[in-house]
C-alpha cells in the first residue's frame, strides 16, 4: 500500500503496476507524485512552489544572456 508523503494518504495505487518516472495525484491533497524508485516505491512530492523557483532562475539566465548582448553590441558601435 502506498502513502502520500505529503498528507499520509492512503493511494489506491498497487505498488507492482507504478514504474519509475510516472506521475500521480494524490487524491486528497492533490499535489504531484513522482515514482523515483520501485522496489521499494519511493514518491517524491512535485510542489508548486520549487516550479516556481526554476522558473525565477531561468529568467534571471535569460536576463543574463540580454546583457551581455548589449555590450557587444556597444563595442560594434563605437568602431
Ligand atoms: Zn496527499
Amino acid at each position: 500500500m502506498l502513502k502520500c508523503p505529503e498528507c499520509a494518504a492512503v493511494l489506491d495505487v498497487d505498488e507492482d503496476e507504478v514504474e519509475e518516472g510516472e506521475i500521480m495525484n494524490c487524491p486528497e491533497c492533490e499535489v504531484e507524485l513522482e515514482v523515483v524508485q520501485v522496489n521499494p516505491v519511493h514518491l517524491n512530492a512535485i510542489s508548486d512552489e520549487t516550479e516556481q523557483e526554476e522558473e525565477e532562475k531561468e529568467a534571471e539566465e535569460d536576463f543574463d544572456e540580454e546583457e551581455e548582448e548589449e555590450e557587444k553590441a556597444g563595442d560594434e558601435e563605437e568602431e
